[in-house]
């Protein structure tokens, strides 16, 4: 029964070809999804199309990468509606060579959208943090006490010593295959206990095979970790699942 349970913390439903058909297919599978959105235009069909999924949540989100001069648009927008979510993402920061011109507007967001989940309380974050974990982690430090929001942050690539930070604020990591597939990833799994660990398949932005990464593709994952942590996968699974039910109990 457990082994069915497998959790998918970051992937973007909304940007598959049809959306509707790979909520069923989640649903079908048993597998808990979180929908991500990249802006809050995205969100009132994300929250109508997943207000009576057993397994699937949608999140609002402001990707980084999307923020321009015209942010604060945005920004409104995401505001309205962040009563009406518990889980936010994807946000962050990209310091990426592509979006490091718009990282002061980047900050601005993303401080304000800190501050907001912690003024509302309850909510749980996945976060981006693309050559800049030490900056994201520097904000959320200022900004978001970690009893007033849980932490996710999704296909981490800091340094050690930024993990080990990150651990110690409380932070999660969702974990995909292809952080699996390097050195870091897998010196990162040293330094961050196996209680913090979620897993992602951040599709379609990843490949299962020559497709797409699908929410159920997420099982690859837990097959690596699991041979990583010199277990079964049905047993890595049941520690993945139990770590989710710890963070989300802390913050219902
Ligand atoms: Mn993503």
């Amino acid at each position: 029964m457990i082994s069915r349970n497998l959790i998918d913390f970051h992937c973007h439903l909304d940007l598959y070809p049809d959306f509707e058909s790979i909520i069923n297919e989640c649903e079908q599978t048993n597998i808990f999804t979180l929908a991500v959105t990249t802006t809050p235009r995205a969100w009132p069909r994300n929250r109508d199309l997943t207000l009576k999924t057993k397994y699937i949540r949608a999140a609002l989100g402001l990707h980084p990468q999307l923020i321009d001069k015209d942010y604060a648009r945005e920004l409104f927008l995401w505001e309205k509606y962040l009563p009406e979510a518990r889980y936010i993402g994807e946000v962050g920061l990209d310091a990426g060579i592509s979006f490091s011109h718009t990282l002061k507007e980047q900050t601005r967001a993303f401080e304000r959208i800190l501050l907001c989940c912690a003024k509302a309380g309850g909510k749980v974050l996945s976060i981006h943090s693309v050559r800049s974990a030490g900056a994201v982690l520097d904000l959320i430090e200022n900004n978001l006490p970690a009893d007033r929001g849980g932490i996710v942050l999704h296909w981490f690539t800091g340094s050690i010593v930024e993990a080990q930070r990150a651990v110690t604020l409380g932070c999660y990591f969702s974990i995909n295959t292809k952080m699996l597939k390097t050195k870091k990833g897998h010196d990162l799994l040293k330094v961050i206990p196996r209680e913090r660990i979620l897993t992602e398949t951040d599709g379609p932005f990843t490949e299962s095979g020559n497709t797409p990464a699908k929410p159920k593709d997420v099982a690859s994952v837990v097959n690596l970790l699991a041979e990583i942590y010199g277990t079964e996968p049905h047993i890595m699974a049941g520690a993945i699942s139990s770590n989710l039910k710890t963070l989300l109990n802390k913050y219902y």
